[in-house]
């Protein structure tokens, strides 16, 4: 739990134009006359209401349209989309990111399950071999190499022709003895 807070919280500064705002106390005397509640729709008639997004609320009225967890503490950030106001982690959640896939380079939504290899993160479609394709099953060796994944069989042959490339005298050698026998 403690983990994906952290995620998402990383991912929050790459959300373009979200639209929240902050929640600030207000004494019904400074701010004279009665308020209506933008939740309840009724008179605020208790001394301290809240005031959030340019409208008044009842402090038990300004609540998380997605798990109804009360958003009235004084300076604590709401977010607003299509009309839902959020807390924090359901809008990260709805509408966050995780990061950018390491293969596609698209937008990974917070919400959807994603492959992580070391710092890299992948859509579950994207997590293939980038050589051939080979698609891993749960207990699937694979290797990052050059930040690309690959399976075993590909990495193995990036080795030896690795090994080959950087080694010609070995190279060498192996064909002479090839010859003799
Ligand atoms: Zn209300
Ligand atoms: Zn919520
Ligand atoms: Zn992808
Ligand atoms: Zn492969």
């Amino acid at each position: 739990m403690l983990n994906t807070n952290e995620n998402t919280a990383a991912a929050d500064e790459r959300v373009g134009g979200v639209g929240g705002g902050v929640v600030s106390g207000v004494g019904v005397g400074g701010v004279g006359g009665v308020k209506e509640c933008a939740g309840c729709g009724k008179r605020i008639t208790e001394r301290f209401l809240l005031k959030a997004l340019e409208l008044y609320w009842h402090e038990d009225c300004l609540k998380c349209g997605c798990c109804d967890c009360r958003l009235g503490e004084v300076g604590s950030t709401l977010y607003t989309k299509a009309n839902l106001i959020l807390c924090k982690r359901d809008y990260l959640r709805l509408f966050g990111t995780t990061g950018y896939c390491a293969a596609c380079s698209k937008v990974i939504p917070a919400f959807e399950m994603v492959m992580r290899a070391k710092s890299n993160v992948y859509h579950l479609e994207c997590f293939a071999c980038q050589q051939c394709n080979h698609r891993f099953c749960v207990g699937d060796r694979f290797y990052l190499c050059d930040n690309k994944i690959l399976c075993e069989y590909d990495y193995e042959e990036r080795l030896v022709f690795a090994n080959m490339a950087y080694n010609p005298t070995s190279l060498a050698h192996i064909r002479s003895q090839q010859e003799t026998i």
